[in-house]
């Protein structure tokens, strides 16, 4: 309502809602709403009603758009419900129906908008601030046994192509790591940079392939012994998920509140209060289904809203020339739709028979 009526109707206002005095009604916003939409603010005595109408405060919106989002969901249900049994009978929708509850619908990550945006020099130092658990765990991993897993070095792979490293990058990292471990140089060549470059769409269907959603890796896939991959809200013993928390400083009431929404298998929301809890902020103010995502927004953060910087370093891993070089071959190769990304994805895990 406009400032005008609200002067009119202040004393009201403020008589009617609770905790409104009258310098509160002047600072806060109020709505005009229909009473059908008020019902509950109106019994429970929260609100001003005159002519048919409630004047809700700001504060008291949400309840008013809950309740208008049951509505709509409960009837697109009944609906649902109710069409279920003809869809189903569709030999064609069948398959796409049966997905649907697994299907990951957001930005797909793929290397056009980050590449070459990071060092290699700045990993280890990122894996502590702004990796997601999953992948602050498979860097770990990778840096103490100087080896992953084909499982690891898809998710985690992927990922790191999904933060923006160019497919030099990720040739010089892995084989830098692989080879202070059993692999000798010419053992990485033949048998792990065809994969990496492969992940690059630069192998193969030559398909640019896209980062694992929270969906895919807690759904599909679960590791098994010597395996670091998956989602440790999902994967990880709930003790030893608490010791690695500790030994991260999360505080104990943090970690207890990690460890009940674990046990109501709310794994993102338990990977948002890890956001929460390792950027010190109150709430995430996203809805996380993505280890990029939880990249890009901690970035945001941590940089003040600004995208992470562009850096160069002695060593000449970051030029922009090549990074702009591959980027635009990067686009040249389709990225591969949600739709496809899967099937796609399982052609791939077959060039990865090497443990
Ligand atoms: Fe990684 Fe997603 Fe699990 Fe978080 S919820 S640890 S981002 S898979």
């Amino acid at each position: 309502i406009g400032e005008d009526l609200k002067n009119e109707l202040a004393n009201e206002l403020s008589s009617s809602t609770p905790g409104f005095n009258m310098s509160k009604v002047k600072e806060q916003m109020f709505y005009k709403v229909g009473l059908a939409d008020a019902v509950d603010l109106f019994k429970a005595r929260r609100v001003f009603i005159k002519d048919g109408f409630a004047y809700v405060p700001f504060k008291e919106i949400d309840v008013i758009v809950l309740n208008n989002y049951r509505t709509k969901l409960s009837k697109a249900l009944a609906l649902t419900a109710r069409s279920l049994p003809s869809i189903q009978s569709d030999e064609r929708l069948r398959p796409l129906l049966s997905h649907l509850s697994h299907s990951y619908v957001g930005p797909d990550y793929s290397i056009q908008k980050s590449t070459g945006k990071i060092s290699l020099e700045q990993i280890d130092a990122l894996s502590v601030k702004s990796f997601p658990l999953c992948m602050r765990q498979l860097h770990r991993a990778l840096r103490d046994s100087h080896h992953l897993r084909h499982g690891g070095r898809m998710q985690y792979g992927l990922f790191l192509k999904g933060i923006g490293l160019t497919l030099e990058q990720a040739l010089e990292f892995w084989k830098k790591e692989f080879i202070r471990g059993k692999v000798d140089a010419d053992k990485f060549d033949k048998g792990y940079a065809y994969s990496i470059r492969h992940n690059y769409g630069k192998e193969g269907k030559r398909t640019d392939y896209t980062p694992y959603s929270c969906m895919k890796i807690i759904m599909s896939n679960p590791p098994s012994q010597g395996d670091y991959h998956g989602c440790p809200f999902r994967h990880s013993d709930p003790e030893l998920l608490k010791q690695k928390l500790q030994s991260y400083k999360i505080p104990p009431s943090g970690i207890t509140q990690i460890l009940e929404l674990v046990k109501g298998m709310h794994f993102q929301l338990a990977c948002q209060k890890y956001f929460e809890l390792t950027h010190d902020v109150d709430d995430i103010g996203f809805s996380l289904n993505h280890p990029n995502q939880y990249f890009t927004e901690s970035q945001k953060l941590l940089n003040g809203g600004r995208e992470l910087k562009k850096e160069f370093n002695n060593s000449g891993n970051f030029q922009q020339k090549n990074n702009s070089q591959e980027s635009i071959n990067s686009s040249s190769t389709p990225t591969s739709s949600n739709a496809t990304a899967d099937k796609e994805l399982e052609g791939l895990e077959a060039y990865f028979t090497e443990d």
